[in-house]
């Protein structure tokens, strides 16, 4: 039997960017005849171009001992200084760096002069805690101006930080810096969500505690806490620092030093989609040249004109790559916001997109889901005419809701870049180039210059066009994962032992009639039923095509008859709820529809209409959750889920 993904759905939109777009974009088309041309010099060239080296690198790649990839080995850069002192250096200290946007409404500008000099104070006062290169620092933080500032301390320093996500609880903590064994851990007193102050301090003293059955004792010395909550909390003198007073007493002074581009620059833990985290490992200078290339060209950044919005939160990578260390590399001017997208109202995100004139807006397709949910009327209430360009990330993105972005976000002009990347792969590895590609809703489409994609068998055959398979990247990247943290073996057997000279991603896509690629899914979800091997992202994006749904989930769950049936959850629209009440079967009518728009073999064989799905942290849909529930399993590991209680209003439901 074929191993390959059977593909189903067909699109047959296209969009091309306007004449304006296309004359004024900062990517152009020769990019790829370059890096087809010379992949290393392309790369070569960018390096030296976007990122300042204290001492330029001869040898490009040392790959001669894969998978350990070497990129810019020679070479020393200060990482903070590419992010911070260049820009003010080149005459653009004046410029904003951050716009704040805190939850209950308080905001805060800091220009690239301001955030250099918290910089420097912050290094200063990292140093006098003993913080030297190589030493592992924890950051547990809201989404405040203080997490980027930590983040660029620490890289200052030639030290590595480990965020973790502030909404993980005490434990999740507690093995994140055990993993690591850091020194240090950079926390706030709380954080605002949804309406109230949401205390930190509480878990990192419960992590620091009852420590000692769990690997390393007391790797951690010092708590640094930066007031935010004004939550009252517990206090160590001998541990705990606040943050303002440490810093308002060290100097403004600091001189970066220069590392080697292989030093470690942070470990971030993965999603936990599939199972237990990872810790991944990035380096210095392969890094942030993809880092920042990505940036510029992928959400065709003029720096000077543009506001950005990356959405994410500093805990996922997309907040590393996209909110600190690629936008500020690029002296972007951006936006961070604090709290959720529906506090106090559900028009949130448009209010501070109308207030700061966001022109690029990079989100993930949960939110535009949930969005949908709650329909257009919202965002219709804001001038959202700033927004020039959108981007989306984390999972597929259902072509219904690709539509909707580009309709009711973008005014029905912006581009829409739909960018495929992991943790692992450290920055975006498939994305059109605004100006460039003509866009297909649904489609991640085409790897960037100099980045090599394929889609291949069991066996490691390309399946050619036409076809579904797994994702495979053929050759190293610049900001390639230099390993999984204090655990080769892993690295080597999750990644590399599949096809042993290609690195195995765990999606599966399928390659179509125009070579664009279209992810299909997590290959752990991928369906069996009566032979043909189905994706996940098609059937969701078929039941997502009708107009009753706002969002879907679907598994397999084992069958008698078929090896495995399609089991969906379905989150009905807001403005489709009575409606879709009124019919007298609801279950027939999507099914049908499934039916119409992919074929029968699709067809779940149940449907449950439910009004949330499990969703990790970063929200993405945990399937094998549901798998759980639709195969009357007991629930299994759900540590990393953003709303435990979802899981038991399910298995009520589905009972
Ligand atoms: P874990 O590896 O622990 O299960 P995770 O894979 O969810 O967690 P991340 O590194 O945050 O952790 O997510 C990367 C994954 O997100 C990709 O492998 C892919 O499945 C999905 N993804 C990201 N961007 C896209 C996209 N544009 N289209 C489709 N899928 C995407
Ligand atoms: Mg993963």
């Amino acid at each position: 039997m074929s191993n390959r993904i059977d593909n189903l759905l067909h699109e047959d939109r296209r969009f091309a960017p306007s004449d304006e777009f296309a004359a004024n974009a900062v990517a152009n088309a020769e990019l790829y005849a370059e890096a087809s041309d010379d992949r290393l010099g392309f790369w070569a060239r960018q390096a030296r171009e976007l990122v300042t080296w204290e001492k330029p690198f001869t040898q490009t790649l040392d790959w001669s001992n894969p998978p350990f990839a070497k990129w810019f080995d020679d070479g020393t850069l200060n990482v903070a200084y590419n992010c911070l002192d260049r820009h003010v250096d080149a005459g653009n200290g004046d410029r904003v760096a951050l716009h704040f946007e805190g939850e209950p409404g308080d905001s805060r500008s800091l220009t690239y002069a301001e955030l250099t000099a918290e910089v420097k104070r912050a290094a200063n006062v990292l140093t006098g805690l003993g913080i030297r290169a190589g030493d592992r620092v924890a950051i547990y933080l809201p989404m405040i101006p203080e997490a980027v500032i930590a983040m660029l301390a620490v890289a200052r320093l030639g030290a590595v930080h480990s965020v973790v996500f502030g909404g993980f609880s005490a434990d999740s903590l507690r093995s994140r810096i055990d993993d690591a064994a850091a020194k240090l851990v950079i926390t706030a007193d709380g954080g605002w969500r949804k309406g109230k102050v949401s205390p930190l301090k509480p878990a990192v003293d419960a992590a620091l505690e009852a420590r000692g059955d769990l690997g390393p004792q007391d790797t951690v010395t010092n708590v640094l806490v930066v007031k935010r909550g004004e939550n009252t909390v517990d206090w160590n003198p001998e541990r705990d620092r606040w943050w303002h007073d440490e810093l308002a007493a060290a100097s403004p002074d600091h001189t970066a030093e220069a590392f080697p581009a292989e030093n470690p620059l942070f470990i971030l833990y993965t999603s936990g989609t599939t199972g237990k985290p990872k810790g991944i490992l990035h380096t210095s200078g392969g890094y942030l040249t993809q880092a920042a290339f990505t940036h510029k060209n992928v959400f065709d950044l003029h720096a000077d004109s543009d506001v950005y919005w990356c959405t994410a939160d500093i805990g996922w990578i997309t907040g590393h790559t996209y909110v600190t260390y690629g936008p500020l590399a690029n002296g972007a001017t951006q936006v961070i916001y604090e709290g959720t997208p529906d506090s106090p109202h559900p028009g949130r995100w448009w209010e501070i997109i109308e207030k700061y004139k966001v022109s690029i807006f990079y989100t993930a397709p949960t939110a535009i889901r949930s969005f949908m949910k709650l329909g257009r009327k919202i965002p219709k209430q804001f001038d959202l005419s700033s927004l020039r360009l959108l981007g989306s990330v984390g999972e597929p993105i259902n072509p219904e809701a690709w539509m909707w972005y580009r309709k009711v976000i973008g005014g029905k002009t912006a581009p829409i870049v739909d960018t495929w990347w992991q943790t692992e792969t450290g920055a975006i590895m498939i994305s059109a180039l605004p100006g460039i590609t003509e866009t297909k809703p649904g489609s991640a489409q085409v790897p960037l210059p100099g980045i090599a994609i394929d889609v291949v068998d069991d066996d490691g055959n390309p399946v050619g066009e036409g076809n579904g398979g797994l994702l495979v990247v053929t050759e190293p990247w610049p900001s390639m994962l230099r390993g999984i943290w204090g655990d080769p073996e892993r690295f080597q057997e999750t990644y590399w032992e599949k096809f042993g000279d290609k690195y195995f991603a765990g999606d599966g896509a399928r390659l179509d009639d125009d070579g664009d690629v279209w992810l299909l899914g997590r290959v752990d979800d991928v369906m069996n039923v009566s032979g043909h091997r189905l994706s996940t992202a098609e059937i969701e994006s078929a039941l997502v095509s009708h107009p009753f749904t706002a969002e879907a989930a679907v598994v397999g769950a084992s069958d008698e008859t078929t090896g495995q049936a399609v089991v969906a959850f379905v989150i009905i629209k807001e403005s489709q709820l009575e409606e879709s009440k009124a019919v007298e079967d609801i279950q027939a009518v999507l099914r049908t529809h499934v039916g119409e728009q992919i074929g029968p073999i699709a067809r779940p064989r149940q449907i449950f209409v439910v009004n949330e799905l499990p969703k990790t942290r970063s929200g993405k849909i945990m399937r094998r959750l549901l798998r759980d529930v639709a195969e009357g399993r007991e629930i299994g590991d759900t540590t990393t889920l953003a709303d435990t209680t979802v899981m038991q209003i399910i298995t009520e439901k589905v009972g």
